[in-house]
């Protein structure tokens, strides 16, 4: 019988969440024995399959890319997570908002720059003029917060949802997973 498939996806974060996921260390040996990790950054797999059991996502939608690729995910995977305060809420990418995309661009590549002074025009993602936590864009089927969530609590997750229980998010909250 073949195993559950799991991918871990990169949004606008700062990539915390995923080495949480790598704190699991030898727990993601014994994992791995309960699922096949089919698309992450973590791994050569770079096409998301037609079907993926759970995805775990880091980050937060900020950009064209990551709207496109966020409902694509959804599209594809049945039960999706969103892994961590950038996914969950925003967070520090979420820190733009105030601001406009026109004047955010003036600030970075204008008026900070003394060499050079021009906005990108090319092989950039366009920002969008607000940057949204997942659940704004597509359903989410279960939120974890933190920052980043702990290595205890993505195991935790992982081995409820693999034995096909519903994790209880807000006892890991309360106990500090
Ligand atoms: Fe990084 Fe924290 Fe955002 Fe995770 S939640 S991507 S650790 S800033």
């Amino acid at each position: 019988m073949s195993k559950p498939t799991v991918a871990t996806i990169w949004l606008d974060g700062c990539s915390g969440c995923h080495m949480s996921f790598l704190d699991l260390d030898e727990r993601l040996i014994e994992l791995s024995a309960h699922f096949d990790l089919v698309y992450s950054p973590l791994v050569d797999l770079k096409v998301l399959p037609s079907h993926v059991d759970i995805a775990l996502v880091e980050g937060s939608v900020s950009n064209e890319d990551d709207e496109h690729k966020i409902k694509l995910v959804r599209s594809r995977v049945q039960t999706l997570i969103s892994l961590g305060d950038c996914a969950v809420t925003g967070n520090v990418p979420a820190m733009r908002n105030p601001f406009s995309v026109d004047s955010l661009f003036d600030r970075a590549y204008l008026e900070n720059a003394t060499l050079q002074q021009q906005r990108p025009t090319t092989r950039v993602p366009a920002l969008l003029a607000r940057v949204r936590p997942i659940h704004e864009v597509v359903p989410v089927d279960i939120c974890v917060p933190g920052c980043p969530p702990s290595a205890d609590t993505i195991y935790t997750i992982l081995t409820e949802l693999l034995a096909g229980r519903v994790p209880d998010i807000a006892a890991l909250s309360r106990f500090g997973a």
